[in-house]
């Protein structure tokens, strides 16, 4: 297939590389040109404009940091422009609201349009190995799961479109309160007089069980290996964890949904960006307790 992808970043540009290696044309823009001649080392057709590189094409990819700059790609760049039919697959994290409004725009222009957030991090996006979780109808499922599986460990159909982002949103108010939670436990076991890695060696397989706890352990020197023994490097950082339960607590505003847990999980990931510590790996929490 012949394949758009705009936004090459962390995320987008070893998954733009993915498409080439499974034997796509692939053809990449991003406003960076850095990005670019990272995308050209990889095998992709670079290009300066987006109308350029969504020319002739049978799908779209876009990897872009929110909302706002995805609406207006779309609307400006690629609604319009790409060839009659083609299917958009938008696997960037953004607002329910916007992915249903840019979703119904491309299908009044006569495309198949998905919304496809992923699962996982950068080293899943080089890997080929992130979860996608499409919201869309049947028949754009079909089509976009032959564009995602190189990419892909698991390519999930949510639902019609926007239960994609609805899916994203939910699982990550859940991880950022699970690990919160797990950096409390953590916390107090230490200052209760137990070691915290008999707390891991009890807990881990007890009801207290969870990825944050059992695979992501945020305490340094304790349980599973995480970005909490490199000092909180790497890993998912603190500013997207807030992006993220920012775009969950707007959905649970549109629909209504009681969230206390969190409302008060995004208080404290604000109160720690804002502190200086976007950067660091969510799990870094800890260090506040
Ligand atoms: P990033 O900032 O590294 O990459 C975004 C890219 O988009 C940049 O290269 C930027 O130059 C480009 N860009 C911005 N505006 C553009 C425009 N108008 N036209 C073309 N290109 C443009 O971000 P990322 O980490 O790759 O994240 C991308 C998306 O994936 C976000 O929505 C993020 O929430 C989501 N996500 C990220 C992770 C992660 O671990 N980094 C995990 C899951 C989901």
């Amino acid at each position: 297939m012949k394949i758009a992808f705009i936004g090459l970043g962390n995320m987008g540009g070893g998954m733009a590389a993915n498409l080439v290696k499974a034997g796509h044309e692939v053809q990449a823009f991003d406003l960076s040109p850095d990005a670019l001649a990272k995308a050209a080392e990889n095998g992709c057709t670079t290009f300066t404009a987006v109308p350029d590189a969504v020319a002739g094409v049978d799908a779209v990819v876009t990897m872009l940091p929110n909302g706002g700059i995805v609406k207006a790609v779309y609307t400006a760049d690629v609604i319009g422009k790409a060839p009659a039919g083609a299917l958009f697959l938008d696997c960037s994290t953004i607002d329910l609201a916007t992915a249903r409004e840019v979703a119904e725009l491309a299908v009044a222009a006569g495309y198949e349009m998905v919304d496809a957030p992923v699962s996982g991090g950068i080293a899943a996006a080089n890997g080929g190995t992130l979860t996608f979780m499409v919201g869309g109808d049947d028949a754009a499922f079909e089509k976009a799961k032959a564009v995602l599986d190189p990419m892909a460990k698991a390519v999930i159909h949510a639902g019609e479109i926007g239960a994609g982002q609805v899916a994203k949103m939910c699982n990550n108010m859940l991880l950022a309160v699970h690990m919160i939670g797990t950096c409390e436990a953590l916390a107090l076991a230490e200052k209760a007089g137990l070691d915290p890695q008999k707390f891991y060696e009890i807990s881990s397989k007890s009801t207290g069980y969870c990825w944050s706890l059992n695979d992501y352990t945020p305490a340094p020197g304790v349980g599973a290996a995480s970005p909490a023994d490199n000092d909180y490097a790497g890993g998912f950082a603190s500013a997207l964890m807030l992006k993220d339960l920012r775009l969950a607590m707007a959905g649970a505003g549109t629909a209504g949904a009681a969230v206390p847990l969190g409302e008060h999980a995004t208080k404290i990931y604000e109160q720690f960006v804002e502190a200086g510590n976007g950067g660091k790996d969510f799990g870094a929490i800890f260090t506040t307790l």
